[in-house]
């Protein structure tokens, strides 16, 4: 090969180096991202292989071959990165553990070893010299060993990329075939030409095509936002999830279960994957997983918790049954909550009826006269407003002669013959009738719907009763009339004061007429009515 050509190839891997510096340096900067510093690393490695590959060709021998042995500083690390690129991109969170760690640096270390101290024995690069500068014969056997490391971890990073390519979609995926096109390309090339189809016998092409790998993954970065929008493993949202996930078999035994889901497991039984879903959970209520299966979301308490549990039938997509998934939800929170609420809202009532009884009681109070227990002035007068332009009577009523009762019996007896005549009145009022303390020893009864002439021929019957009533007092039987005067709305009124006055000027009547009788006022004279209409306009 002239030096032309090679001079070419070594510019051409320079700048491939320096492209794969350039997207390390971007890969960097997401190293929070998973995958972003395996990627890093990878890059770096390319970019040590492809360096050293181009020094290979620029130099003449021994450092030929120096370089030459110095690109395996990078052929071994490469692969490791792919896989730890893949693993961290597929599955984001899993920790490598020891075990992997040994498997993946076990190669590349005993590797660096051997270059580091020459090769003893020729364990890698069989003990042959350089034939020229370009070439190197068979490899030793721990080039088998590195090479089929090599091929093993990138044919596995394949596999794992281009699944997660199939099962993903949307942005996921484009990430995965970004990387993926970048992976394979190089490698494919490489496996060609390990198989012998080689354009120049002497020139390894893989390195010669990390120009394309790099410029793709920067493409990746910048264009694609690749690690940018990082995936989020499916299986550890599940095993995440503040809700229980249980997944049974068609014969009810328990598939998988999420973290959430074992709190509630069978502490004594070591794996429950595989049991039947009653001896996993022995708590569980098979009626009430019926209930849900059929019924929707239904409730069952566990552990004293509150879990609202969903069955959802699985199916393939004949549309077969391949089991159930139960799902439930903590609501003890919400329920206790809920109770709270509700106890809040009977003692709210229980206090507003309280409140409202008692409002009763004083609206009752303050309308009713506290000595004979009869409705009060201040209820008389929304009685007669309620009746205003319809026909009724008021009967007042007067003891006759009460300051005498007073100063004969005292005053208690006095207070005793005012319950006496209230108790009789409210016993004859009928209903709809209202019977009212008016004043000292003065009641009103308003009779709606009743004539005055009517309203009098009552008021006589109770006159007669009173009459006939003797009251006991301290051993004494005291008795006592009683003068009525009657008026009536429209006869008397409209106007109420004018009844009310006509009903005092007719009780007064009744007093001038000798007391103990019922007297009905006169009807005012109708030119009367019209001269005083006039007068007032
Ligand atoms: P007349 O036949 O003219 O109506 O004579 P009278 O004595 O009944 O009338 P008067 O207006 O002179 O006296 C009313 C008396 O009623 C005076 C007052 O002390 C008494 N009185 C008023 N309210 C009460 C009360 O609540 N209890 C008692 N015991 N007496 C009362
Ligand atoms: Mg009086
Ligand atoms: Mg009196």
């Amino acid at each position: 090969m002239n030096d032309a050509l090679a001079s070419s190839f070594a510019a051409w891997l320079t700048g491939s180096a320096l492209v794969a510096l350039l997207t390390a340096r971007f890969a960097w900067r997401r190293r929070q991202a998973p995958g972003a510093t395996p990627l890093t690393l990878l890059l770096l490695s390319l970019a040590v292989w492809t360096l050293t590959y181009a020094l290979h060709w620029l130099d003449a021998p021994p450092g030929a071959a120096f370089w030459l042995d110095a690109t395996f500083f990078g052929v071994v690390g490469a692969p490791v990165f792919v896989w730890l690129l893949t693993r961290e991109f597929t599955q984001p969170g899993r920790p490598v553990g020891p075990g992997e760690w040994a498997t993946l640096l076990a190669v590349p270390g005993v590797t660096w070893g051997l270059l580091l101290f020459g090769d003893p024995g020729g364990v890698l690069f069989g003990g042959e010299a350089v034939r020229d500068a370009h070439t190197r014969l068979a490899g030793g056997p721990w080039f088998r060993v590195v090479v089929l490391h090599g091929y093993a971890l990138m044919g596995l990073s394949a596999l794992v990329l281009g699944q997660f390519w199939w099962r993903t979609s949307g942005v996921y995926r484009r990430q995965a075939g970004v990387l993926l096109a970048g992976l394979c390309l190089p490698w494919l090339v490489n496996f060609v030409s390990v198989l012998g189809k080689r354009p120049f016998p002497d020139f390894d092409l893989t390195p010669m095509l990390f120009m394309a790998t790099a410029l793709i993954f920067l493409w990746g970065l910048l264009g694609f936002r690749l690690f940018d929008l990082v995936p989020v493993a499916r299986h550890l949202i599940v095993e995440q999830m503040g809700e229980g996930v249980v997944v049974l078999d068609p014969w009810g035994r328990v598939l998988d279960l999420n973290a959430s889901a074992r709190r509630f497991a069978d502490p004594a039984l070591a794996s429950p994957v595989g049991q039947a879903a009653a001896r996993v959970f022995p708590l569980w209520d098979a009626a009430t997983l019926a209930t849900a299966a059929h019924h929707g979301p239904t409730e069952l308490w566990l552990k004293g918790r509150c879990l609202e549990v969903r069955v959802t039938e699985l199916r393939d997509r004949r549309g077969r049954s391949q089991g159930q998934a139960v799902v439930w939800r903590d609501v003890t929170g919400q329920r206790e909550a809920e109770a709270a609420l509700r106890r809040a809202h009977q003692e709210l009532q229980v206090r507003l009826a309280q409140i409202e009884h008692l409002q009763a009681e004083l609206r009752e109070q303050s309308v009713r006269d506290p000595l004979t227990g009869l409705h009060n002035r201040r209820h008389l007068t929304a009685v007669l407003e309620a009746l205003r332009g319809e026909v009724f009577s008021v009967v007042l009523l007067d003891i006759d002669h009460f300051k005498g009762v007073n100063d004969r019996y005292g005053h208690a007896a006095g207070d005793a013959v005012l319950r006496a005549v209230a108790a009789l009145l409210a016993e004859h009022a009928r209903p709809g009738e209202t019977a009212c303390r008016y004043g000292g020893e003065e009641f009103i009864v308003v009779l709606p719907g009743v004539l005055p002439l009517e309203a009098c021929q009552r008021a006589e019957g109770w006159r007669r009763t009173i009459a006939a009533h003797e009251v006991a007092v301290n051993g004494e039987r005291v008795a006592v009339t009683v003068s009525l005067g009657v008026a009536g709305a429209p006869g008397h009124g409209p106007d109420l004061d004018r009844v009310l006055l006509a009903a005092d000027e007719a009780l007064y009547a009744a007093k001038a007429g000798g007391r103990n009788q019922c007297q009905v006022a006169p009807l005012p004279a109708p030119e009367s009515a019209s001269s005083e209409a006039s007068a007032l306009q």
